[in-house]
Formats: structure tokens, sequence, C-alpha cells
């Protein structure tokens, strides 16, 4: 299984638009691994995780060809990961689509609730939607995909990925502060081989609907303890915020000694 991280940035992207502040200033001048786009997952090329406002451009920069993807899974209704307008595209008009192709979308009621207010034309996108839940695991082709319960906050039922393969295990979790303790029950003795986490606010400790740096290390441990990492398992974090200050080299100066990665754009993790 081969996961590419098509963007590691928290809502606003990094730098932020509108943003003067010492972060976004010193992210513009570095370049490289320190420009951020909005988190999206693209896996063996025919699932994807979210569908955010940089689609358009991790296509172009990354290689990713939507017409091979046959499952897009959304992890909730934030706008930077869930962009109906990317959807709307598939019409005719805006594209030609293939008459046999089909794109099936998963989503929570809520992400369904949006989809289906912006389009009352749902059939002619040549989508199928499907209203997914906790732990009620999807197979996709030689994929298995398991929604897993996140803490985001608000009435946001917002989920965190697992995918599992023959080639391995592949925890996708960004958007969520400390795991409700089912979630952490599921997770307990797979033996997963790679982890991402949230780490909205860099080197801060974080709160509520994200996590920070020490939450990470202490999550990765949790999980350890668990018996929810394989041997040699990469512990990745990812969705960064400038609000969080620090920048790719202060991140893996603290992440390294703990045997965490920093993720980047177009970072590519294989198991
Ligand atoms: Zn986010
Ligand atoms: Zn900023
Ligand atoms: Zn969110």
């Amino acid at each position: 299984m081969k996961l590419k991280v098509l963007g590691t940035a928290a809502a606003e992207g990094w730098p932020a638009l509108w943003c003067v502040c010492d972060a976004c200033r010193e992210a513009a001048r570095r370049g490289g691994r320190d420009l951020r786009m909005r988190a999206a997952y693209n896996v063996d090329d025919y699932l994807q995780i979210d569908l955010g406002p940089d689609a358009l451009t991790q296509m172009w920069q990354f290689g990713v060809d939507y017409s091979k993807v046959e499952h897009l899974f959304f992890t909730h209704s934030h706008g930077d990961h869930c962009e109906p307008e990317h959807l709307f595209f598939r019409r005719r008009g805006f594209s030609i689509i293939p008459e046999d192709s089909l794109l099936h979308v998963y989503g929570s009621e809520q992400v369904m609730t949006a989809l289906q207010q912006h389009f009352p034309v749902l059939p002619l996108l040549q989508a199928q939607f499907h209203s997914i839940r906790s732990f009620d695991s999807v197979d996709c082709g030689d994929i298995r995909v398991t929604p897993l319960r996140a803490d985001h906050g608000g009435d946001e039922e917002a989920f965190n990925f697992l995918l599992e393969s023959d080639s391995g295990r592949i925890l996708q979790g960004n958007d969520t502060g400390w795991y409700p303790e089912e979630t952490w029950e599921f997770l307990a003795g797979r033996e997963i081989d790679a982890v991402l986490l949230d780490c909205t606010y860099g080197l801060h400790s974080g709160g509520g609907s994200h996590l920070g740096a020490p939450e990470v290390v202490q999550a990765m441990a949790e999980l350890q303890s668990l018996g929810a990492l394989a041997p040699n398992a990469r512990k990745i974090a990812t969705h960064f915020s400038h609000n969080g200050a620090a920048l790719y080299d202060e991140l893996a100066e603290y992440f390294t000694p703990h045997g965490i990665e920093v993720a980047y754009d177009g970072m590519i993790v294989e198991v």
C-alpha cells in the first residue's frame, strides 16, 4: 500500500493567505518542506481521503490522477477537508467522464447532508454516496477502510481512517484530540505499520479538537503500550498550523529523538 501525503497544513494553509505572522513569513522565505497545503491523501491511485481546496494544485504537483479514484472518503465536513465544488466538476460540460466510471463517496451523515444540499442533481455526477459510521469497515478492492471515532469537538462527527491490506496497515489520524476510549480499544493489538497523527499546535500543548507535539509523543507511547504498533512502525506527525509557529527544522529537532518523523507535502508512506 502506497499512501501519498498531499497536504500537511491545518485550515488556512501555511503560509496562510492573508497572514503576516513571523511563521508565515519565514515559511515563505525557506520554501520547500515549509510550504504546506491542506490535508488530503491518495492511496494506490484508486482511493482518496479528503478532497479539499488544494486538490487541483495537488494533482499537478504530485501526479494525482483523479480519474483513477474509485473510492473517496471524507474525514469530516470542514472546508479544509471537503470542498463540494470539486465534485460538482464531474458534471457534463465541466469534465468528460467515461460512461462506466462510478465514484463511491463515503462520509458521515453530516458530510452527506452538506453534499446533498450543495447538489440537488447528484445523479449527474456519476457518483454513489454512502453514509458510514464509526467502526463499520468498508472493503475497497484490496484495502479495508475502517472509520475510527475521532474527537474533533462541537457536534461534528469526525473520522480518522485505518487502512488495512495484505501488505500492512496505516492509520491516518489528523483532526482529532485525544481519542475516545472505544478508538483506543479498537486499535489495541493491531500492529500498525505507519501512523500519522495530528500536530496542529506545533510544539505547544494541544487541547480539545487537535493535538500538539507533547500529545503526539504521548499518543504514540499509548499505541505502543496497547500493542497497536508493529515493530519498526513509522511514526509521523502531520497537520500543522502556522499558529503552532514551529517550522520543519524545529519540529524535526523536537521529534527525531522520539523516533517520530515530520510530514511534508509529497511525503510517501509505503507499507
Ligand atoms: Zn483540518
Ligand atoms: Zn501566519
Ligand atoms: Zn477540522
